[in-house]
């Protein structure tokens, strides 16, 4: 058994930059975590330090009850997949495989020819084995290198950006193929990307990262169902959720949020919560799915959490349609902007939209911290 243990990491660059900042998870045996956020965010040092490619400035690094910050990188039995697959150009994809285990030593040529065999045939690499890289496609330059690390007996498993040169056909199947060496090795492995939707098909659980400081890390429905800041939030899921300036007022016993564009009488379940921050200015969270016209709604829909408006246009984008809603709310017009998906056919009528209050987000201006999951 081996797990993962990352405590307090800290990373502080000859320069002075710090690329990690105190950062502790764990990744437990046979787990996969898909440790994503924005570039520069630090999740490639994260990985080199666990590798031992960088020294950590401070903090400390287990694998299992072996405390490895001192270890070479050789010895820490790392098998690491990178961007740019890092397969050696003068060595034929045979040798490519091989090289890991030639370079551990205490494998028998038997036993190398038989695992080389073995991987080549899993990636589908096994008619190519004589050829150098320069005569591979990008998509088999990357089966190679993880052939490579299928074939080690590794106690933990890398990976940085492995599919980002592959288009996006090629990268679909090489998920599958990451995946299908995950099962086998069933080892903890850290698998580094930018892509949110990459993280939630691949990782069991997901770090997200910003400015070399972790977030938050969980199951992809934690992260998206109780982000624990507005960051997370607006990070995690595609479309990303809908976030509108308000205020938190009170009535007698009933806390609405008052948005402008619309005012929502939130759940009494979140009075201690958020009780303490009445009066006092939030943003409002609302995920695309948790927002329907009532005739398609799975929640109920009434007055008090229904914004009315005439739906303006709809804008297809990459990331789901954005749907401009007139909306009326006292005395004054606003139009409101919403990534919700919609019928065309509602251009120019007035419907109105109902909100999952159950699923709604809360976040303090200043902190940024969900004032119900944070
Ligand atoms: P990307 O997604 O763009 O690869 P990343 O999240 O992997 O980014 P890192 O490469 O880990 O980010 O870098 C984290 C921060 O540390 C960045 O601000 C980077 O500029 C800085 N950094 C990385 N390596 C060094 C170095 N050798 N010296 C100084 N600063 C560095």
């Amino acid at each position: 058994m081996t797990e993962i243990f990352v405590r307090q990491l800290l990373k502080r660059f000859d320069n002075g930059k710090i690329g990690v900042n105190e950062v502790s998870f764990e990744v437990n045996d046979g787990e996969f975590v898909a440790l994503v956020g924005p570039s520069g965010c630090g999740k490639t040092t994260t990985l080199r330090l666990i590798a031992g490619l960088e020294p950590a400035t401070s903090g400390e690094i287990r694998f299992g009850d072996r405390r490895v910050n001192d270890i070479r990188p050789r010895d820490r039995n790392v098998a690491m997949v990178f961007q740019d697959y890092a397969v050696f150009p003068h060595l034929t994809v045979s040798e490519n495989i091989a090289y890991g285990l030639r370079a551990r030593g205490g494998y028998t040529r038997e036993d190398i020819n038989g695992r080389v065999l073995k991987a080549a045939k899993m990636f589908r690499i096994d008619s190519l084995l004589k050829r150098k890289p320069r005569q591979l496609s990008g998509g088999e330059r990357q089966r190679v290198a993880l052939a490579r690390a299928v074939a080690r007996d590794a106690d933990v498993y890398l990976f940085d950006e492995p599919l980002s040169n592959l288009d996006a056909q090629l990268r679909h199947q090489a998920r599958e193929d990451i995946m299908m060496l995950h099962e086998q090795k069933r080892k903890p492995t850290v698998y580094v990307t930018h892509d949110q939707s990459e993280a939630m098909a691949l990782g069991n659980r997901i770090a997200v990262m910003r400015a070399g400081k972790l977030e938050q890390i969980g199951t992809g429905q934690d992260l998206y169902s109780r982000p624990a800041n507005l960051f997370v939030a607006f990070f995690i899921g595609a479309p990303s959720i809908n976030l509108f300036d308000g205020m938190l007022i009170a009535d007698g016993t009933s806390i609405y949020a008052d948005c402008g564009v619309f005012k929502v009488l939130l759940p009494g379940s979140f009075t201690q919560k958020i009780g303490a921050h009445v009066g006092k200015p939030i943003k409002v969270g609302i995920r695309p799915e948790d927002m329907h016209v009532p005739k398609q709604a799975p929640f109920d829909v009434t007055e008090d959490n229904t914004i009315k408006g005439i739906l303006n246009e709809i804008e297809p984008s990459a990331t789901g349609s954005i749907a401009y809603l007139s909306t009326v709310e006292g005395d004054r017009d606003y139009v409101a902007t919403f990534r919700i998906r919609l019928p065309a056919s509602y251009i120019g009528k007035e419907i109105p939209l109902g909100i999952n209050m159950e699923k709604i987000h809360l976040f303090d201006v200043e902190s940024e911290r969900s004032l119900l999951y944070g």
